[in-house]
Order: structure tokens, then C-alpha cells, then sequence
């Protein structure tokens, strides 16, 4: 594969400008929440990709607008990107079915998107964890290694 240092912000920034305008349409505010980038050793490619796969998903569910918040953290060897929706969350029992391929409760759904995430996080190195929101929404919550010297 192609893996490279990257700067998250670049890369969280590319994402978010791309598909800002399309989450404007149907009344939905996209916020970055950074106080620190992040170097990160990855394909950028792939890391946008998952990237746009939980913010589309996120978009599809908020059917009635808000704010999506994106959210990054980081401690020594983690760094989390955090995609916080306002949508109806996720059923308890349709959980453990989210890795699997094809699954989807969309009319049109390819049920790929997140079997795909899950794949090349573990490329990485890293993990998906799924939590729900207190008041409204799902969280999926990306950790990563970081890079250091
Ligand atoms: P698709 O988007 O084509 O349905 P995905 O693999 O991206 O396929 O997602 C699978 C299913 O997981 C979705 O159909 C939906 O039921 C559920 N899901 C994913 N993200 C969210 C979310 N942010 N909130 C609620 N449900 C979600
Ligand atoms: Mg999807």
C-alpha cells in the first residue's frame, strides 16, 4: 500500500470542505474541533475514504438537519476522531451486524461502507468504537496510532 506521513488536519479538512455543501441541502452543519494536528502514518486515501463513508452515513440519518461535530483528540500513542450525529441512533440489536457486509436499512444502501471503514482501520492499526449518545445520536469514534520519533 501507499502509506505515508500525513497531517490529519489536511486530511479532515479536505473531507469536510467536500462535502459541506451537500450536508448544507439538507440543513446540516459540519464542525471541526481541533486544538492540536496530528501526523499520522497512513494511505490518504484510504483514511479519507473512511472519513467520507461515517460523515455520509451520519449525514443520511439526520433527516431533519443539525450539526455533525467532529471531534479530535489525542493522548501519547492514540489519536481519536470523533463523528458525533444527531441522528436516531443505533438499535441494540442491529449492532452487531454493522461490520457485516450488505448490511443496510436503506432503501438503497449498499450495507458497504462501514465493513470497508472497519477494514482499513485495521490496515492501520487502529479501531472503530461505536457509542451512543447521552441525549440524541450515535458517535463513531476512530483511533489511530500516531507517529513519533
Ligand atoms: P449503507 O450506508 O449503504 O446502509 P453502511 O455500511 O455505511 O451501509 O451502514 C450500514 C448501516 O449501519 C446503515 O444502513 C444504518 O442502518 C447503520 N448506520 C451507520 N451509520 C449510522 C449512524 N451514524 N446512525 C445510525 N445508523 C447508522
Ligand atoms: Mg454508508
Amino acid at each position: 500500500d501507499e502509506k505515508k506521513l500525513e497531517k490529519l488536519s489536511i486530511m479532515l479538512n479536505d473531507v469536510i470542505t467536500l462535502l459541506r455543501s451537500q450536508a448544507k441541502l439538507f440543513n446540516i452543519e459540519i464542525s471541526l474541533c481541533m486544538d492540536q494536528d496530528q501526523l499520522i502514518y497512513c494511505d490518504r486515501t484510504q483514511i479519507k475514504q473512511v472519513l467520507i463513508n461515517l460523515l455520509k452515513n451520519a449525514i443520511e440519518e439526520m433527516k431533519d438537519g443539525g450539526t455533525i461535530e467532529v471531534v479530535l483528540t489525542n493522548n501519547e500513542d492514540y489519536c481519536s476522531i470523533s463523528i458525533i450525529d444527531e441522528g436516531p441512533g443505533i438499535p441494540e440489536h442491529i449492532l452487531h451486524k454493522l461490520k457485516e457486509p450488505f448490511f443496510t436499512t436503506k432503501k438503497d444502501g449498499t450495507g458497504l461502507g462501514l465493513m470497508i471503514s472497519y477494514k482499513i482501520i485495521e490496515n492501520h492499526q487502529g479501531n472503530i468504537e461505536i457509542h451512543q449518545n447521552e441525549d440524541k445520536g450515535s458517535t463513531f469514534k476512530i483511533n489511530l496510532p500516531v507517529y513519533s520519533t
